[in-house]
């Protein structure tokens, strides 16, 4: 007998014809023998459309207010997925994060999981009882409700089944991980598996499946996790540790990411402690900085250049204006139509030819290079957004991700 953790996501429970279809599936993985606990999503945008209710009535909501909020959309999708099973004659349960033993610490709308109890889900499934358990939620130490940041039942799914020590399975709206974004190049193919750290590359740049710190979460705790359709019983994509050591193709995959924008702080002067002052004051607004380029130095000044999410440019500027005056830059500048290209897969880093194969293809289809920037797993060039689709079908033909796997 296996313990496996489902998760089923918006678009899978969007209407009472899809809960009855999901309530199936949960019920043929039970009578196969299985202890089942289900983590579910909010139906279809309900999330959306719970943060724009309560924009009409605060422009400012606060924040425990918000996840009072929020985490009702998980808690309805919990109650009517256990009714369907009730209505099928099955024994099953609803709970809410909390019950379940999610405990979080309070930074509301991206808490963080500290700890799960298990223990009524235990007891639970010892009476032979499905568990249904609201995802993206948890509660705080003073018993405040929180949630854990948008797309976030997928952590709550992997930490389920980390804390279970239960294998997980994601069912979504598509098959699997593919290649590429199958909306950009229609001949991505599905990958049978892929290892953690790979996905976790994807899942950061751009590729929307899974919620990164579920991927981190799975590598931490060494879950599998199983990414397939809810619509069909394709089997879909394993997540896991180990992937064939020498795969004669490196590239797994070809991320992109249109949300990035550039500041670039001209004529700073070339001293000790001036990338400290500029980066520690944007890192206290939280916000997240990659790609930093910076020039030698000319005559003690140099150039330094690095990316945002293009959705934090305005915040971002308002912290760097004042600081590029107070170290005496030039000045400060910004573009914003900019998009990342990625090339990942494990140990590309160290074999020849992957960076030469990857700019020799953006030069031959006229694509210009802004900004480079390489990690173990991937290269990433630095791109206009309006050449993205070109450069990840370009990418997609040189790598000769089509192909499928030996
Ligand atoms: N309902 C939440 C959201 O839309 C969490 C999730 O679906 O994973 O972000
Ligand atoms: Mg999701």
């Amino acid at each position: 007998m296996a313990l496996i953790v489902q998760k089923y996501g918006g678009s899978s429970v969007a209407d009472a014809e899809r809960i009855r279809n999901v309530a199936r599936r949960i019920a043929a993985t039970y009578d196969g023998g299985n202890q089942v606990v289900v983590v579910v999503s909010a139906m279809g945008k309900t999330t959306d459309g719970l943060i724009e209710m309560a924009s009409q009535l605060n422009d400012n909501p606060r924040e425990r207010e918000m996840d009072l909020l929020l985490s009702t959309g998980e808690v309805v999708s919990s109650a009517l997925v256990t009714m369907a099973l009730h209505a099928m004659g099955y024994d099953a349960i609803g709970l809410t994060g909390w019950q379940a033993g999610i405990r979080t610490d309070a930074l509301h709308r991206r808490a963080r999981i500290v700890d799960i109890d298990p223990s009524r889900i235990q007891d639970e499934l010892k009476q032979n009882r499905i568990v249904i358990v609201a995802g993206f939620q948890g509660m705080t130490d003073e018993q405040d409700i929180t949630t854990l940041g948008r797309g976030a039942s997928d952590t709550t799914a992997v930490a389920m089944a980390a804390a279970l020590k239960a294998q997980c399975q994601i069912y979504t709206d598509v098959p699997g991980i593919f290649t590429t974004d199958p909306r950009v190049e229609p001949r991505a193919r599905k990958l049978n598996e892929i290892s953690y750290d790979e996905m976790l590359e994807l899942a950061s740049l751009g590729a929307k499946v899974m919620h990164n710190r579920s991927v981190e979460l799975g590598a931490i705790y060494e879950v599998p996790i199983t990414v397939a359709s809810s619509f069909s019983d394709e089997p879909g994509t394993l997540i896991h540790g180990s992937v064939a050591m020498e795969v004669r193709n490196k590239v797994r995959g070809i991320a992109h990411d249109t949300n990035v924008a550039k500041i670039t702080v001209v004529g700073v002067p070339d001293r000790p402690g001036i990338a400290s002052s500029i980066f520690a004051p944007l890192a206290e607004a939280g916000l997240s900085v990659d790609t930093i380029v910076q020039n030698t130095g000319i005559e003690h000044r140099t150039d330094l250049t690095f990316t945002v999410a293009r959705t934090d440019l305005a915040k971002a500027m308002a912290v760097i204006r004042p600081i590029a005056q107070a170290i005496d830059a030039r000045d400060c500048v910004s573009a914003d139509h900019l998009a990342k290209v990625s090339i990942v897969g494990t140990g590309i880093q160290n074999a020849p030819g992957y960076a030469a194969r990857m700019f020799e293809t953006l030069s031959k289809n006229n694509i210009n290079i802004d900004m480079i920037t390489t990690s173990e797993i991937r290269i990433t060039c630095v791109i206009e957004a309006d050449q993205v689709q070109k450069a990840v079908r370009a990418l997609h033909e040189a790598f000769e991700l089509e192909k499928p796997e030996e």
